[in-house]
């Protein structure tokens, strides 16, 4: 039996990282460590590929594609990704715990097994391994993922945290105009479109911290303010949940209510998707309020990496916890796709409700 590397343990590198070229060290990636330790433990049943290798000084670092469930082109798709920002590690953490979660409960749990026979579960924990490998947000170029796609904001907000091209040394680098998207960011999308093309129906989860005091749901637009063109399906997803679990800690929102944002992947991936074709894809972003974490040990001020991870270890696992009712529920939508997608009238109503709701005129 194979000794678990520690699920739990939260980074320790406190330091603002240097982003200078030249000064890539060999950092320890735990989070990778425990990932491949888990496709050990998961294959057969857990597949896994190697989307991209990134480089870091000497070494490369994978970035890993897993899938667990159906293996059919025509089964209903979640989609799960974490560590596009490298120093939000808790997003990460979050999908290595459910996956072990998934890999432990298979072994007897009658209902998952079934479940798993007509949905496909496609991971992608770990986009960013060189940013995690050093504490940085941006990958090994300096370059913020998450601003990288080729698509402007309507109106964007004047801070850089919505993109800028100015330099790699200020965060949210978009990286320069007419320059091919990171190899990490192509690799994803590749993926997605990947999953896209034959999907009857996609649901998408992409965890990230460092935003406000409550957990939030976003979804598109971010760089616009108008709501995706699925708004009636994702509203009619989001009262299910509502309803199913009305004790819920989630704030639902469209990312632009906070702010508008330049190459945001989301956006560009969904209105590919959508030009192409009508089926449904409902891209979710989980923003957890890491600035509850920082009022409650106000120490984690002085460490970079605590304004975006819970280092508390009885915080942390909490946190690791708190999400796998919405995970749970999100698989069973995606299982369950058919019975609650609202039609005719009753999406004509849903629509009006979500356009109330966030408040587009
Ligand atoms: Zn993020």
């Amino acid at each position: 039996m194979t000794t678990r590397p520690p699920l739990d343990s939260p980074a320790s590198d406190n330091r603002v990282p240097s982003r200078r070229p030249g000064r890539h060290q060999h950092k320890p990636l735990p989070e990778l460590h425990l990932l491949e330790h888990l496709l050990q433990q998961g294959a057969p049943a857990l597949r896994s590929r190697i989307l991209t290798e990134v480089r870091d000084g000497e070494r490369y670092l994978p970035v890993y594609a897993l899938e667990l469930g159906s293996a059919s082109h025509t089964a209903p798709v979640l989609l799960l990704s974490g560590g596009v920002h490298g120093i939000e590690r808790i997003g990460t953490q979050l999908l290595l715990a459910q996956l072990d979660t998934l890999l432990q409960r298979l072994n007897w749990d009658r209902s998952l097994q079934q479940l798993l026979q007509r949905v496909r579960i496609v991971m992608c924990p770990l986009l960013n391994p060189v940013g995690m490998a050093h504490g940085w947000r941006s990958n090994g170029n300096g370059i913020d993922l998450m601003r990288n796609a080729p698509i402007d904001a309507e109106q964007p907000s004047p801070w850089l945290v919505s993109g800028h091209r100015l330099g790699r040394w200020l965060p949210w680098y978009r990286g320069k105009q007419d320059q091919p998207m990171q190899t990490e960011a192509q690799a994803f999308c590749s993926l997605v479109e990947e999953q896209l093309a034959a999907a009857p129906f996609t649901l998408a989860l992409d965890c990230h911290s460092g935003f406000g005091m409550r957990d939030r749901i976003w979804f598109p637009y971010s760089g616009r303010r108008q709501l995706l063109e699925h708004a009636a399906e994702l509203h009619a997803l989001l009262q299910l949940f509502e309803h199913s679990h009305p004790h819920h800690p989630y704030l639902f929102e469209p990312q632009h209510h906070h702010y508008r944002t330049h190459g945001d992947l989301w956006d560009y991936l969904y209105q590919r998707h959508y030009q192409r074709q009508q089926q449904v894809f409902l891209p979710l972003t989980l923003e957890m309020g890491s600035w509850l974490w920082v009022k409650k040990n106000l120490r984690q001020l002085t460490s970079y990496t605590g304004l975006f991870n819970p280092l508390v270890p009885h915080r942390h696992q909490r946190t690791l916890r708190r999400h796998q009712l919405l995970l749970d529920f999100l698989l069973r939508a995606v299982d369950a796709w058919q019975n609650w997608l609202p039609a005719d009238d009753k999406r004509r109503l849903h629509q009006r409700s979500a356009e109330r709701r966030w408040e587009i005129p």
